[in-house]
């Protein structure tokens, strides 16, 4: 998955995700990139996320609503993040899964980003301010 969120001069946020879904998936799976809430989610008003990894387990917590949800209520993007990937974790956990390699970003109306991944998701991410460009990887959320 690849996402991309923005947020203009003015103060809107966007986003947009694209994906190829999971190697070896069923015909037909549906996953979390083309459902709004779960691979992505952007309100002006709260802010925007996405996901990356094992869609159903974004799905499952409805990961970017969440995420957008826990910035609304006063949580910073990294919080949010690594909030989501905590309740990942313990949603799979309950399943006997874990970790559930899943990876979120995040970005505020006031421009504060955030990353947080599961373990075995190793997730890398960009932050472009003006011309500057950064790599950066996002921090590791174990159980
Ligand atoms: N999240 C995607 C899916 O489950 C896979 C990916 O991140 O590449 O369809």
């Amino acid at each position: 998955t690849v996402t991309v969120l923005s947020l203009d001069k003015k103060g809107h946020l966007g986003g947009v995700c694209t994906t190829s879904g999971l190697a070896y998936k069923l015909p037909g799976r549906v996953g979390d990139s083309p459902l709004i809430g779960a691979g992505l989610y952007v309100d002006d008003e709260a802010g925007a996320a996405g996901g990356t990894g094992v869609g159903e387990e974004i799905i499952r917590i409805g990961g970017s609503l969440f995420i957008a949800e826990q910035i609304r209520a006063g949580k910073s993007p990294q919080e949010a993040c690594e909030l989501a990937c905590k309740r990942a974790n313990a949603a799979a956990g309950r399943r006997g899964v874990h970790p559930a390699r899943v990876a979120f970003l995040a970005l505020d109306p006031k421009g504060n980003v955030g990353a947080a991944c599961t373990e075995k998701a190793d997730f890398k991410y960009a932050v472009g301010r003006g011309e500057k460009v950064e790599l950066l990887q996002a921090k590791e959320i174990g159980p």
